[in-house]
């Protein structure tokens, strides 16, 4: 793992939320990473038409999300291309790993979108116990066995080369319709649409991490992360933007309170001064 990065602000997500956030976030001499996941993963680039942002008619949203992307890439803020699968709290600042990485940062802000909290049975039980997240980090623990992999994102593909490579097979199920991990003491056994596969490892590939499994102690209701108005979350240090904050689901709303967060977290690195 990488322990040599340490940012004021690390913020997960590189969509407009997290963009504005970042933005912000320079403006106030912070040093700033972007965990980024493809701008193709991003709600605006499926907008086919905006009409309601100020200031750009007639924009696609895959024209306004390249746009937003230029910004980001020459706002000075370090782009870290990945999933970012675990926030963990140090104390003094929070680390957090993508990929085989690890970062640390004195503040967080979770810009994810809209986040899918619903897992498959057995998912949350068997995490670290024959369940993983990410192939390139836990690959090696399975060399020479039989695992299956969940995921049709471009990783998921790219995963299943690289198990393919290490593993005695590999079994890939994109989308499934119904799963279920099942074991013992590990998981041994994914269960596809009714049928059982007798595997020694499940890779689960989604473009986001559930919020319940991405930081312990985040409090959720049934729109999304709870926040109050300086945006900040349940856990001290974290800040939250955007989608994964709830409805409205809107750019404006995403790009104000990516805003609102950043101010916010900037004035939490200075009290701790
Ligand atoms: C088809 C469509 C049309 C729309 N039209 C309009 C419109 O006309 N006007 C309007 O105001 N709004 C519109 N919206 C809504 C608008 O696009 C969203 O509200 C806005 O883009 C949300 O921005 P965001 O940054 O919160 O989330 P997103 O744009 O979803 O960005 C979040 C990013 O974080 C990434 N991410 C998640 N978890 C992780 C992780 N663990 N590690 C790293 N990255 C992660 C995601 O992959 C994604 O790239 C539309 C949405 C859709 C789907």
């Amino acid at each position: 793992m990488n322990m040599a990065d340490k940012y004021d602000v690390l913020i997960i997500g590189g969509g407009i939320a997290g963009i504005s956030a970042a933005l912000t976030c320079r403006n106030r001499g912070k040093t700033v990473a972007v965990v980024a996941n493809s701008t193709e993963s991003q709600s605006l680039y499926k907008a086919e038409k905006i009409t309601n942002y100020p200031g750009t008619p007639e924009m696609t949203g895959k024209e306004l999300a390249e746009s937003l992307k230029r910004q980001l890439d020459s706002c000075g803020a370090d782009i870290i291309h990945g999933r970012a699968l675990s926030v963990m709290n140090l104390g003094d600042s929070f680390g957090v790993a993508v990929g085989n990485d690890f970062y640390q940062a004195t503040a967080v802000i979770l810009a994810l979108g809209i986040t899918r909290e619903k897992l498959y049975p057995g998912e949350a039980e068997y995490v670290g116990r024959g369940v993983s997240y990410c192939a390139t980090c836990d690959g090696m623990l399975y060399k020479g066995k039989k695992v299956a992999l969940i995921g049709s994102s471009e990783e998921a593909y790219e995963d299943v080369k690289f198990l393919q490579e290490i593993c005695s097979e590999v079994e890939h199920f994109p989308k499934p319709a119904a799963c279920e991990i099942r074991g013992g003491m590990k998981a041994d056994t994914l269960v596809v649409n009714g049928e059982e596969h007798k595997v020694d490892a499940v890779f689960i590939i989604k473009d986001s991490i559930a919020v319940s499994q991405l930081a312990a102690g985040l409090e959720k209701d049934k729109t999304g992360i709870v926040v109050d108005r300086s945006m900040a979350t349940s856990v001290p240090g974290i800040f939250a933007a955007g989608d994964c904050t709830g409805k409205p689901y809107q750019l404006a709303k995403s790009a104000g309170e990516g805003n609102i967060a950043a101010l916010s977290a900037c004035e939490y690195i200075q009290k701790r001064r």
